[in-house]
């Protein structure tokens, strides 16, 4: 295969493929290991997006060599599939095009453009795709430090209630939880919304991690979604960092 690939380590607990389609992300979020993971810098990764060569073409190839594959392609990783650039250059909207007409199970996470978004509902329940938000804040303040460049707390709220309303399952990724309180109480704000939670701690941000009480935080966490009925998932670097404390 030549761009969806399969994720390894921390990557491989969301899905079990993937594919990049842009090059670079100007949501600029503190926490972002993209960079590293790109062999870069933050500067330079943030600064401006670009179309992955040929990508749409060798998804399609890719796809045609898929054929009758059930495990999800997930967009993206390394950048947001919904950011302002897909304004312009609609990958995302044509990828999940392909995918549709390939009969593959697909999923997008994303924190972005949320009108971009919601125009594409519809193409993604005839894609049957998951959709998937990042959503760690409830207050939009603090999300603005951590996220600059990402859609408002309120836009990716609207999202997931239309996504609902649509029929589509949504699924939030809590991750990475940098405030405890704000985390708990966007599961209180979303789960009438969502159909599956992945929950993960904060990792390379020593001086914010050490802030935060895991043990009692990934005690609060279950007993929250136990108690909404939620379905979830705790990430191995949550659950593996309080089995050790
Ligand atoms: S949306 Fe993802 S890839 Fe883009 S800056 Fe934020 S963490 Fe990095």
């Amino acid at each position: 295969m030549n761009v969806v690939y399969e994720p390894k380590g921390r990557a491989r607990e969301y899905s079990e493929l993937a594919c990049n389609l842009y090059r670079g992300c100007t949501h600029g979020c503190r926490y972002c290991y993209a960079p590293s993971c790109m062999r870069t810098t933050g500067e330079k990764w943030h600064a401006k997006a670009e179309p992955r060569p040929d990508v749409l073409k060798n998804l399609d190839k890719d796809a045609e060599k898929l054929r009758g594959d059930k495990r999800r392609i997930l967009f993206c990783f390394s950048s947001d599939p919904y950011q302002p650039l897909e304004r312009v250059e609609r990958l995302t909207h044509r990828a999940l095009r392909i995918i549709a007409r390939h009969r593959l199970n697909s999923q997008v996470l994303t924190k972005g453009c949320a009108d971009l978004i919601q125009e594409d509902l519809g193409l993604m329940k005839e894609a049957s795709t998951q959709l998937g938000v990042t959503l760690c804040f409830s207050d939009d303040a603090t999300r603005k430090i951590w996220e600059p460049g990402a859609s408002t707390v309120d836009e990716r709220m609207a999202v997931l209630k239309a996504a609902h309303k649509e029929g589509l399952f949504t699924w939030v990724s809590l991750e990475p939880v940098i405030d405890p309180v704000q985390a708990l109480e966007v599961i209180h704000m979303a789960h009438p919304y969502v159909a599956f939670w992945k929950v993960g701690k904060l990792n390379h941000m020593k001086e914010y991690e050490r802030a935060v009480n895991w043990t009692e935080f990934l005690y609060d966490v279950e007993a929250l979604l136990t108690k909404v009925g939620a379905k979830y998932y705790i990430k191995n670097d949550l659950r593996s960092f309080v089995a050790k404390q």
